[in-house]
């Protein structure tokens, strides 16, 4: 037998959509307006400064937010590496809504078509085909990529409660904002929705950016992504980048137990009150090649 093959879970239908190279289309001025004015917004924490309310509301807005990006709209949505019910599913979708990424069926479309291609010219987000930035936060902005690609993500797109909150996936940064205000007022909508969900963005993109030039790989999987431990605390998990492109459907993307994964030891939590199950795994095959064993090899 041959070593595992690279795993995909991506639709075998897409299109060649293309970009002008090296070429920024026309922007969209309002969302590129709003995202800017976050965070030009974030910078008022320096003016009213931090109340204990302030930075509770700080923590829990980054931290819980990006569980439900990487164990969420990742994990879940775009790769499908455990199962639930269809309340938490949704439960998930509108939790990922707040995190001011879009919906789950262009987040997931848009991850989807990223591992299809990754780091090839179609890659809608590589540093080697677009530069650092157009990796890290242009391709966001740039209104190529604004549709859903339903094509890449039939298998949720058939749910008419994720196709509303696709929609209208602003309501979860609305209750955001009103949650912020209501405990904080202004102060905390500053630091509670503004710096938070700055940091969340920007903590998220580095998975595109930097997780595809820092780090190391130990497998070969012919794109650029990289392990970064740095990045996994960062990220919850997600620096595990060069081990999930090798193996995209495990729901643990630190393969080994020193690989610090706090996404997956979520998802075991959950696990335990039944909210999830069907955890996948990486097979004995691939984690056996990241040991550099050779796989065995049965005579002929
Ligand atoms: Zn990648
Ligand atoms: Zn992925």
């Amino acid at each position: 037998m041959s070593a595992e093959p690279i795993q995909t879970e991506t639709p075998a239908v897409f299109d060649t959509h293309s970009q002008a190279d090296g070429q920024w289309n026309e922007l969209d001025w309002v969302p590129t307006t709003v995202y800017w004015g976050i965070h030009v917004l974030a910078l008022g924490v320096l003016l009213v400064g931090p109340s204990a309310t302030d930075l509770m509301l700080l923590a829990g807005a980054f931290w819980v937010r990006l569980f439900f990006i990487t164990g969420g709209y990742h994990r879940y949505f775009s790769h499908k590496s455990y199962k639930t019910s269809r309340a938490f599913q949704f439960f998930l979708a509108f939790m990922g809504t707040t995190c001011v990424q879009k919906g789950p069926l262009w987040w997931a479309s848009m991850h989807r078509h990223h591992h299809r291609f990754s780091d090839q010219p179609e890659d809608v987000h590589s540093p080697r085909q677009k530069g650092f930035w157009y990796a890290h936060q242009g391709w966001i902005e740039d209104p190529a990529w604004q549709a859903t690609r339903l094509e890449y993500i039939p298998d949720f797109g058939k749910y008419p409660e994720l196709q509303f909150l696709n929609k209208w996936h602003v309501l979860g940064p609305a209750a955001l904002i009103t949650l912020c205000v209501a405990v904080g007022g202004f102060s905390g909508f500053l630091w509670g929705f503004c710096l938070a969900t700055t940091m969340l963005w920007h903590s998220t993109y580095t998975i595109n950016s930097l997780s595809h030039r820092w780090g190391s790989a130990r497998y070969d999987t012919g794109d650029d992504s990289r392990n970064n431990g740095f990045l996994a605390l960062l990220t919850l998990g997600e620096g595990w980048h060069n081990n999930h492109h090798r193996y995209q459907a495990s729901a643990r993307n630190g393969f080994y137990w020193w690989e610090v994964d706090i996404t997956y030891y979520v998802l075991l939590g959950l696990e335990k009150f039944g909210l999830v199950w069907a955890l996948r795994k990486p097979p004995e095959a691939v984690l056996a090649e990241g040991r550099g064993v050779l796989p065995e090899r049965t005579a002929a």
